[in-house]
């Protein structure tokens, strides 16, 4: 532990919902809805009453005010990872929100969804645990599975399309999508959380959770006339298909670039990408996505993956904001990330094993320090590090944990989160 800080207090039970609250979450979900056109088909939902579990994907901010329409007029609980509470933990425990620290195993966690359960109330969660890189599905824990056997209610889910459009997580301004839409649907009765296996649970909701926001945007020819649409792409484009280099990449209004070859692509209102000269070799861009992350399983398999940089780093011990412990040395290579400073003289190392993590949480242009980071939990603090100089890219940090992970082995079920 770096620091003698306040920790934030995962043991404290969460609150039900405050029933003044409700319609303020209501006043400030349905203007959204209205305003984005959005429509929630409901499947397999007759009768369905809380308390279930509902389970999200996760793409903007605005997936909260479309959930929150869904389950009208029902209160729920939420679960929140802490940076999602700062300065608020006031209001945030009032709402009815179930504090939680980014991809760490948490048995408290679990106590805590059951104790909303008790109550009767909807239990939400986003088990995705981060917003959507390109607008496609993240990996899901093996955990999932199991504390829906544990639960043993009805579980819905809620996929959301166009949310990612409308504000990808690489340029968060809204956009101007020109509808929206999101299915709410029942995926598992009581009585099929306790017959079928965990392995069984896991592989359904997987595939419930399969989404393409590109894809769906160009099926259904959703337009975005935004002019500053491409600005910020290049945070997860971070590699050049025409000649290889990485980091160098540069967008604005609807263009994306190569510093190194000059190649440009145009984003057109659809969403889709095409060259400016010679031939288009990703005009759907989770393609792209999926391609970078094909060279980095190539290093890793060759055991050539390695980064070494100095970082700024942040704790959040609790919400009341930031602690900074200033300068330290990041490495994330096959034995995973290791990072190395001092703090008020004392020198700390903190490692994460790859085995420990199956995919990590980063911020393009994060508030605090209006720069890239990692963000890196232990059981009791929150590490933001924002590695310096301009060789890197946070998303090739991502996909790479995600990679070492596959490569290092089956999960362990024990050490799964
Ligand atoms: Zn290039």
């Amino acid at each position: 532990m770096i620091g003698d800080f306040k920790r934030f207090d995962m043991v404290k039970k969460p609150k039900r919902q405050k029933r003044y609250l409700t319609p303020v979450t209501w006043a400030v979900s349905f203007p959204s809805k209205w305003a984005r056109r959005a429509k929630i088909k409901k499947t397999g939902m007759a009768g369905i009453k809380p308390p279930y579990l509902l389970l999200c994907n996760h793409n903007s901010f605005l997936d909260f005010k479309i959930m929150t329409a869904a389950i009208f007029p029902h209160r729920a609980n939420y679960v929140v990872a802490i940076d999602g509470f700062l300065h608020m933990e006031w209001l945030l425990r009032r709402v009815g929100a179930i504090g939680n620290r980014k991809f760490v195993n948490s048995t408290l966690l679990v106590k805590n969804m059951i104790h909303a359960k008790n109550n009767g109330d909807i239990v939400v969660m986003f088990p995705e645990a981060r917003y959507s890189l390109c607008g496609t599905s993240a990996v899901l824990p093996n955990s999932v599975g199991k504390f829906i056997r544990l639960l043993g209610i009805p579980v819905v889910t809620l996929i959301m399309h166009g949310h990612h459009v409308q504000a990808p997580f690489w340029g968060e301004k809204g956009r101007g999508a020109s509808h929206l839409e999101s299915e709410l649907r029942l995926l598992f009765t009581p009585e099929e959380t306790k017959s079928l296996t965990v392995d069984e649970i896991n592989t359904r909701l997987r595939a419930a959770f399969k989404y393409d926001d590109f894809a769906w945007q160009r099926d259904r020819q959703v337009k975005i006339p935004h002019t500053d649409r491409a600005r910020g792409l290049h945070k997860v484009l971070y590699q050049c298909p025409e000649c290889g280099a990485e980091y160098r990449m540069s967008s604005v209004r609807d263009e994306l670039w190569c510093q190194v070859c000059g190649q440009r692509w145009n984003m057109s209102q659809y969403g889709e990408l095409s060259a400016v000269n010679g031939v288009t070799r990703f005009s759907h861009i989770p393609d792209w996505y999926e391609w970078e992350r094909e060279n980095v399983r190539r290093e890793i398999r060759e055991g050539t993956y390695s980064l070494k940089v100095s970082a700024i780093v942040d704790s959040l011990p609790n919400t009341r904001g930031f602690k900074e412990l200033g300068e330290a040395e990041l490495c994330h290579n096959m034995d995973g990330f290791t990072l190395k400073g001092t703090y008020r003289g004392e020198p700390y190392e903190e490692t994460w094993k790859p085995r420990s993590l199956y995919s990590c949480h980063i911020e393009y242009d994060y508030k605090h320090r209006r720069a890239d980071c990692i963000d890196l939990n232990t059981a009791t603090d929150t590490l933001y590090i924002y590695p310096q100089g301009r060789d890197f890219a946070v998303t090739k940090i991502a996909l790479a944990t995600e990679e070492l992970y596959e490569f290092t082995g089956k999960p362990n079920l024990a050490n799964a989160n």
